[in-house]
């Protein structure tokens, strides 16, 4: 039997709905964790693969756990921190992964198997300086994404059935102008500081942002050493505003804003970008 770890940090909102298939109107109007949307419907599609949903934050401290009896990991992640993250347990572990990414109408992918070939950061020693194109500014064509996964997806068996002449190659591809390359990316960086000289600098947490902003004028706060009732925290807050509360998360409508607490204390503030007036929010709701 298959089995699958889904793990995502965030719920499904109606914007996702046109490019993330797994989900629909009624997901976005109850904010299931797109953990559990995406498990629900996919035992619908395949009861025989184990699913195994996590409503979690990708992090240095957690990695280790999550990745346990993995053998493959597929990026699905839409930030150059994770993936760092992503290639150093993959060396460290030796288990592949495949980068995927996707704006606009264009995407790329490259698969990485550190006993085989380069690893991510051989190819790109360090993430990209300045401001970058983000799908909520730049916008993400359904296509391009949906090219990108079936890519990622036809790499995924390959790796999985064992690819003894295995490559390291990128391939690019952009739907609306309908073109697609594909170019090798040569052998190991002989001066890798990761898979040469095995330093793991986000695995060890010295990269780590201690909050991220995850696009949508919102900014996510990482309080996971507290975990919160939310149940008991919904009766505390609903005189101060619309309080919605299921099992999965906790959100309260503000007049500016509004948040999205998880069990495991993290919380979306939507509205600003200033993670000041996040943590100060978060400090007057829940406890500096
Ligand atoms: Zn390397």
């Amino acid at each position: 039997m298959g089995q699958l770890r889904l793990i995502d940090r965030d719920y499904v909102d109606f914007t996702n709905l046109q490019r993330q298939w797994l989900f629909d109107e009624a997901d976005a109007r109850d904010e299931v964790p797109k953990a559990i949307a995406a498990a629900r419907r996919l035992r619908h599609l395949n009861s025989g693969v184990q699913i195994e949903p996590l409503v979690t934050d990708v992090t240095p401290s957690n990695i280790e756990e999550l990745m346990i009896g993995c053998d493959l990991i597929l990026d699905g992640t839409d930030n150059f921190e994770t993936r760092y993250l992503l290639n150093d347990i993959s060396v460290k572990q030796d288990v592949p992964w495949i980068y995927g990414a996707a704006i606009g109408s264009y995407g790329i992918v490259m698969p990485i198997s550190p006993k085989q070939g380069p690893c991510f950061a051989c190819v790109y020693p360090e993430p990209p300086a300045g401001a970058q194109p983000t799908c909520d500014v730049n916008g993400v064509l359904a296509s391009a994404t949906a090219s990108v996964a079936a890519l990622q997806v036809a790499l995924a068996l390959r790796l999985l059935v064992g690819w003894p002449d295995f490559t390291c190659r990128i391939q690019t591809l952009d739907v609306w102008e309908g073109t697609a390359k594909q170019f090798s990316t040569g052998p190991r960086d002989p001066e890798c500081r990761v898979c040469v000289g095995r330093e793991f600098l986000y695995l060890e947490g010295h990269r780590q942002k201690p909050v991220s902003l995850c696009g949508r004028n919102a900014v996510q706060l990482h309080e996971s050493a507290r975990p919160l009732d939310l149940q008991q925290l919904a009766t505390r807050l609903r005189p101060l505003g619309d309080v919605r509360v299921n099992e999965f998360a906790l959100r309260i409508e503000l007049p500016k804003y509004h948040m999205t607490f998880f069990p495991d204390g993290r919380a979306i503030i939507k509205g600003t970008t200033d993670i000041g007036v996040a943590k100060s929010l978060y400090a007057r709701l829940v406890g500096a």
